[in-house]
């Protein structure tokens, strides 16, 4: 078996180590003989989606966004668009989830009208939502506990054919208002987490690649279990912590 991952805008959103996300991508796989070839994508490259079983697109403040809109409007949006209809997997962090969506109004009033591929949009607030946070996703999306970090200005509003990815336990998530976290859509995964996200969340990490086998492949076996001691101590000591402060 084999999966190839497509990183979308690498040098230009890749906050907090976001990439740390394609590396236990990558490792994760491995340790189960599956073979994982990467390919970066960024300003003025054509965007072949039919290459790829998995897109991740990082985060980035509002500049770099800002930055993307032309090479987004010159074809790569209506690619990224398709690609999510077709069920690919697409895991998108804070600004690359954003950009996923339909507008971003900043908070300084300049509107960002973005791709459409997912029903969401955003609203910049004044005051930053920051801080390391923790959400249960939704059982379509694995059941498990979460930890990140987030710092965003922008509050995501879901539209009605998304679904949250999970529900806020400690912290903002998506807007601080609803308790909705992130977003799932056909085999989309979005998320405010940064982190990076996935190192210290192995199991949101499996259910991810196996969508991305079970698309593929159609019924993928379970993937073999790792020893995730590293991995579950980094988890529960930050779900220890949040749950005292
Ligand atoms: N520019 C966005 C915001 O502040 C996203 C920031 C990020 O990716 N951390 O809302």
């Amino acid at each position: 078996m084999e999966l190839n991952i497509c990183h979308l805008y690498p040098d230009i959103l890749n906050l907090y180590g976001d990439r740390g996300n394609i590396i236990t991508m990558k490792r994760r796989l491995e340790d189960r003989g599956i073979k994982v070839n990467i390919e970066e994508c960024s300003i003025g490259q054509p965007l072949d989606i039919s290459r790829y079983d998995i897109f991740f697109i990082g985060g980035g403040q509002d500049f770099e966004q800002e930055v993307l809109l032309r090479d987004l409007a010159s074809g790569k949006g209506r690619g990224i668009c398709s690609a999510v209809e077709d069920e690919k997997v697409f895991l998108a962090i804070c600004g690359g989830y954003q950009m996923l969506g339909q507008y971003y109004k900043t908070w300084d009033g300049s509107q960002l009208d973005f791709i459409g591929a997912i029903d969401i949009h955003t609203i910049g607030a004044k005051e930053r939502m920051i801080g390391n946070y923790m959400f249960r996703t939704a059982p379509e999306s694995s059941g498990a506990v979460v930890v990140g970090f987030e710092n965003h200005s922008g509050k995501t509003y879901l539209g009605d054919r998304v679904a949250p990815l999970g529900t806020v336990l400690k912290g903002y998530g998506n807007n601080g208002e609803d308790q909705t976290e992130g977003a799932r859509y056909k085999n989309v995964f979005a998320t405010y987490s940064h982190g990076s996200l996935l190192p210290k969340n192995p199991v949101l990490c499996d259910f991810i690649l196996q969508t991305a086998l079970v698309r593929k492949y159609g019924d993928a076996e379970p993937l073999a279990p790792l020893d995730d001691t590293l991995e579950n101590n980094a988890h529960d000591y930050m779900e220890q912590r949040l749950q005292k402060g």
